[in-house]
């Protein structure tokens, strides 16, 4: 027997972007039910994406140390004996963090009084859905809705996913580091992960369509990566076409049209994310897409009268803080309050080998113009990158400011751990700064932050260590 349920809020999906839009709903005392059909409270970045990765990234990081003692003979004083991974027992202690995070998840869901259903939405119309579950179906029918569906790896045709062929969800659960791995799209999450299995000893080859990695960044702030890559002997065939995979090899069409057959293990396809737009009815709700996406505004409305949509669904950046930042708004604007979003700036990190931090306008957004300022700072000059071997790497950070009025338009840096300043930096963007306002903010010593402060008196025509 079916079910129903009424209530005010309905959220479908619980990754970042629903799970944040329950909470708020739940602190404003608004009536909400949560249904997700996925593995674990948290959607694709808790369970198989944002959290996961960096754990492994983390446990990469240790490893590459203590297999570089033991290689060099020590540097730093230290020696070590050659180390060996157990990548089941990593990917459990993986698995332990994610479970952690579900429960605290699931706990502040319950505070909030948000009523949680495990299964399957599926709309009849655009208010109205049906959710299966172990114990039958409910009926759902809400005066809102707030849809937060995600989105999934896209899938090449010719190179389908399963056995060796596989996504970064199954790329974050193997049982062993392959022998030989095969990325296919230099992107950031292909990268991270590949940098990741390296530094874990896998020979890794990177293939990518674009003829430079991270084509979405500028060439200045990729430089570091790619060296990285070409040191630790990723082999990177870029302008090349992958092809299907057999008999243990990939099929790859060269930059100058030469057939090649790359060795794999396995082969990790990694060519970006679609919105996940079918399987749940979203061709009965009726309303307006944009692409790919489904179509909002400024308060992420849909065209439908008291149809939200946040997160991967409805656009680029995907990244979890948008979604965030949405499922946050969008809670309350339907308890009353006036809100918009227009984010200054979405920062956007990637936790490669040096990192990456872009906010605001970068120099392909300023090129010709004659208004701006635009000054770097290596971290080759801070004392604290050569303190903590995050000084050779060729990083810097970069500040780009209206001539003018000194406003702080864009923001980036390359280097290690520079995935820290990220906040810092869209603070910055987001508050109007003007470069005197970071030349005059005593920044601590020692801090890889100097280069941020640096860069700023750099772009005034005073730098101090340089
Ligand atoms: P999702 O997190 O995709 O959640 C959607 C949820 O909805 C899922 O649980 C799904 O099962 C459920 N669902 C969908 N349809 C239905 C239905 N009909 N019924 C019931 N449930 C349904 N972003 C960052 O900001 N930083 C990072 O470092 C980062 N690293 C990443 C690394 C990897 C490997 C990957 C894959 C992604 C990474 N991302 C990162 C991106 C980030 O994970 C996404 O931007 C974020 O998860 C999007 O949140 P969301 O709420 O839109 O959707």
């Amino acid at each position: 027997m079916t079910q129903t349920l009424k209530t005010k809020v309905l959220i479908v999906g619980a990754g970042t972007g629903g799970y944040v839009a329950g909470i708020r709903c739940g602190q404003l005392g608004l009536e909400t039910v949560l249904v997700d059909g996925g593995d674990g409270l948290g959607g694709t970045c808790l369970n198989v994406g944002c959290i996961p990765s960096k754990a492994i990234i983390h446990a990469a990081g240790k490893y590459e140390t203590v297999a570089k003692a033991a290689a060099d003979g020590g540097t730093l004083g230290i020696t070590a004996a050659a180390p060996a991974v157990d990548l089941a027992k990593t990917v459990a202690w993986k698995d332990g963090i994610v479970r952690k995070l579900n429960a605290g998840v699931a706990a502040l869901l319950k505070k909030a009084k948000v009523k949680v259903i495990n299964g399957w939405a599926e709309f009849a119309d655009a208010k109205t859905c049906t959710v299966k579950t172990a114990d039958g179906d409910i009926r759902i029918s809400a005066e809102h809705v707030i849809l937060a569906t995600g989105s999934e790896p896209v899938e090449l045709p010719f190179l389908p996913f399963g056995g060796d062929v596989i996504s970064s969800t199954e790329a974050l659960s193997l049982d062993a580091v392959p022998g030989k791995l095969v990325v296919v799209g230099g992107g950031y999450i292909g990268l991270e992960l590949g940098i990741a299995y390296r530094k874990l000893g896998a020979e890794v080859a990177i293939v990518e369509m674009a003829d430079r990695i991270l084509p979405l960044y500028d060439k200045a702030l990729t430089d570091p990566v790619h060296r990285w890559l070409e040191r630790h002997g990723v082999q990177l065939f870029l302008g090349a076409r992958a092809g299907g995979f057999g008999d243990g090899a990939l099929s790859v069409t060269t930059k100058d049209g030469e057939p090649l057959s790359i060795p794999a293990d396995k082969v990790l396809v990694t060519v970006g994310r679609k919105p996940r737009t079918r399987g749940w009815g979203l061709e009965n709700m009726g309303l307006a897409m944009d692409g790919p996406f489904v179509k909002i505004d400024d308060r992420c409305a849909t065209s439908m009268k008291n149809v939200w949509a946040v997160g991967d669904l409805t656009g680029e950046p995907m990244l979890a803080h948008k979604g965030s930042a949405q499922g946050e708004m969008v809670a309350e604007i339907i308890a009353g309050k006036p809100r918009r979003f227009d984010p200054v700036s979405i920062a956007a990190v990637c936790f490669t080998e040096p990192e990456i931090v872009s906010a605001g306008l970068g120099p392909a957004d300023v090129e010709g113009r004659d208004d701006v300022i635009t000054a770097m700072f290596p971290f080759a000059a801070i004392g604290r990158a050569l303190a903590i071997e995050a000084g050779e790497d060729g990083g810097f950070v970069r500040v780009i400011a209206s001539k003018t009025d000194h406003r702080i338009l864009g923001l980036q840096a390359v280097g290690q751990h520079v995935s820290e300043l990220s906040n810092s930096f869209a603070q910055m963007l987001e508050m109007g700064a003007l470069l005197e306002d970071v030349a005059g903010t005593i920044h601590v010593h020692p801090t890889l932050g100097e280069a941020f402060h640096e860069a700023s008196l750099r772009a005034l025509g005073h730098a101090i260590h340089i």
